[in-house]
């Protein structure tokens, strides 16, 4: 069975990882206050429900407790808080929320959010990496000293293998998978030459990172 998702409140994110998490397949229950937002993802979601989730009685009667993951995107703080407070009361087994601060994230995690996000942050984090460099394409940061970067083969890299180049020994990168046009190959030929434009999706620590793309930059 499909997994099931509930997402309350379908702000921009909120309406963003309601109609992502339908398109790849899953069940998905949304909820919001505004009736003019519930209307807009209607057609895609299995089911979207006008309501306060502020009051506990609503998120009881929609059956969240059952749910595999709920996720909370209101930015209003207080309501965010209460709406977390009472879905881990319910007994809901995952709880995932949106939060604007490290602070409010704290919180959040001491009433029994599981993850708490932020995307603001996060963006800003990708968006940087890719201004500072224009061979890193994307960045996703795993904790503060270990990332997952796409980057951009260009200059010194053409024509190189990754043996020969040894990213794993020199810098602690392991390329997991080469992007070249439309394809994506997962099973990486250490022995093919690369070429200018494929892209290496890598993980490792960010020093690495940084220190490739300190090697693209020079050309
Ligand atoms: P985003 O950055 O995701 O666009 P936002 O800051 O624009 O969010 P918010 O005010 O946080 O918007 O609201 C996100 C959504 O949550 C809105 O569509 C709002 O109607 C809804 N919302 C706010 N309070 C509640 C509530 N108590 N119950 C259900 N939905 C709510």
């Amino acid at each position: 069975m499909a997994k099931q998702f509930a997402v309350i409140g379908l702000g921009r994110f909120g309406g963003s990882l309601a109609r992502t998490l339908a398109r790849l397949g899953a069940e998905v229950l949304a909820v919001d206050v505004d009736e003019e937002k519930v209307k807009a993802v209607a057609p895609v979601v299995t089911q979207a429900v006008q309501a306060d989730a502020t009051d506990e009685s609503v998120l009881r009667e929609l059956g969240l407790k059952n749910f595999d993951v709920v996720v909370v995107a209101i930015s209003a703080f207080e309501a965010s808080l209460l709406v977390t407070l009472f879905l881990k009361e319910l007994g809901v087994k995952r709880v995932v929320v949106k939060a604007a601060s490290e602070e409010h994230g704290k919180i959040l995690e001491r009433v029994g959010a599981d993850t708490i996000v932020f995307p603001e942050k996060d963006m800003g984090e990708r968006v940087a990496y890719s201004l500072v460099s224009g061979s890193v394409i994307d960045y996703l940061e795993l904790s503060e000293d270990y990332g997952v970067v796409e980057i951009a083969v260009a200059g010194g890299l053409v024509g190189r293998t990754l043996r020969n180049l040894n990213l794993r020994n020199r810098m602690g990168l392991n390329v997991m998978a080469i992007k070249r046009g439309d394809t994506v190959n997962v099973y990486v030929n250490p022995d093919e030459p690369l070429r200018e434009g494929d892209i290496l999706v890598a993980i490792g620590p960010n020093e690495g990172v940084h220190r490739l793309n300190q090697i693209l930059e020079r050309g």
